[in-house]
């Protein structure tokens, strides 16, 4: 498995993350986002945003993140699209964990926004990690020759079933209601040989023993009663309004809210750690002010590293 040392490695490439990245790599850190999807953050689902300062009302927060991105890239940003399932943030290095490598830093930013949900089917929280995940790319492989769910609407929920085709024998795709008749990349799941599609159906129940998940329970909108699925997996995609910490595990101490605890800089409790964007729950949930968050923690990183008593502003040119 690859491992990459950086100086800074950023966790979600929203406009907090690539905002950060932006001010880290001009400042000559070298720099990584790790981002698990550009389509699925709070600001690449915004359909238009009119209210960002000095961009057009007709744009989209798609097009927008997108600047973002590229702008970080121009000045040295390395992003990688990778879902990160775990941090140790305990030494001077930080260790990042992810599918497609390990990556280590003296300096880790949490920028994941607040998409997330807590778990809310009956047997997703004690299936957890035995059977019940919320990530394909980190799990699909273990599911080679088996049937296993997807539940869920929205693109990342079709993008993830499409990588379990890869190894489940069936990808059953339930869905609360039926796809648009323009959606291509629902159709495009739908048509391939390994998956079923069940429209119109709620999960009800995820049931097993101790060795894990062992099936489903599915109520279809025709059917009165509830039907048993038997899958060996479950992977359910619903986007919620929680901050996404579910991969910090108790290493960084957080609000009451749920929210990610920082000073002033964007520091949190933990030396090394920043936190910025909407995973601190702010009041304000705004793309300016993840982004201007973002911008204060990479001030405050180039001073850590550097050891600097004064903060730097970036105008400076020497
Ligand atoms: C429907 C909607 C409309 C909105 N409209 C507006 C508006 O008009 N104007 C405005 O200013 N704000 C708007 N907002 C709010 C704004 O979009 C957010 O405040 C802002 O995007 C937060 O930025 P962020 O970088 O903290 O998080 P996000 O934009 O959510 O980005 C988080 C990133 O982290 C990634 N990620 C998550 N988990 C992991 C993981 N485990 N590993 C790696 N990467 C991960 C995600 O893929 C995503 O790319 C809107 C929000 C929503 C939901």
């Amino acid at each position: 498995m690859e491992v990459i040392e950086a100086d800074v490695v950023i966790v979600g490439g929203g406009p907090a993350g690539c905002t950060c990245a932006l001010y880290t790599s001009r400042a000559n850190l070298k720099t990584v986002i790790l981002d698990k999807n550009p389509a699925v953050g709070a600001l690449a689902i915004t359909h238009q945003i009119a209210n960002y300062p000095g961009v057009s009302s007709e744009m989209s927060g798609d097009a927008l993140l997108t600047l973002m991105r590229d702008q970080a890239i121009e000045y040295g940003t390395d992003y990688r699209r990778a879902q990160v399932f775990g941090v140790d943030a305990s030494g001077d290095l930080k260790v990042v964990y992810t599918p497609e490598g390990t990556f280590k830093a003296k300096a880790l930013v949490l920028a994941t926004g607040a998409m997330g949900r807590p778990a809310s089917f009956k047997g997703e929280a004690d299936f957890l990690g035995r059977g019940v995940s919320y990530c394909a790319t980190c799990d699909g492989a273990f599911y080679k020759g088996r049937e296993v769910a997807v539940v869920g609407f929205n693109k990342e929920a079709i993008e993830e079933a499409q990588v379990l085709t890869k190894f489940a024998s069936t990808v059953h795709w339930i869905t609360s209601n039926d796809p648009s008749k323009d959606d291509d990349h629902a159709k495009q799941l739908i048509a391939l040989p390994n998956v079923k599609h069940w429209n119109r159906t709620r999960l009800m129940l995820i049931e097993g023993n101790e060795g894990g998940v062992t099936g489903l329970q599915i109520k279809t909108r025709s059917d009165e009663k509830e039907l048993p699925l038997p899958v060996d997996g479950v992977f359910v995609y619903m986007s919620g309004s929680k901050p996404i910490t579910d991969f910090l595990g108790d290493q960084i101490a957080c609000k009451e809210d749920g929210g990610i605890l920082v000073d002033d800089f964007m520091s949190t409790t933990s030396e090394g750690v920043w936190a910025i964007g909407d995973i601190r729950n702010t009041p304000f949930k705004q793309a300016v002010v993840a982004a201007s968050d973002g911008c204060i923690a990479a001030m405050a990183i180039d001073r850590y590293l550097n050891s600097r008593k004064v903060i730097r502003v970036d105008w400076v040119h020497s």
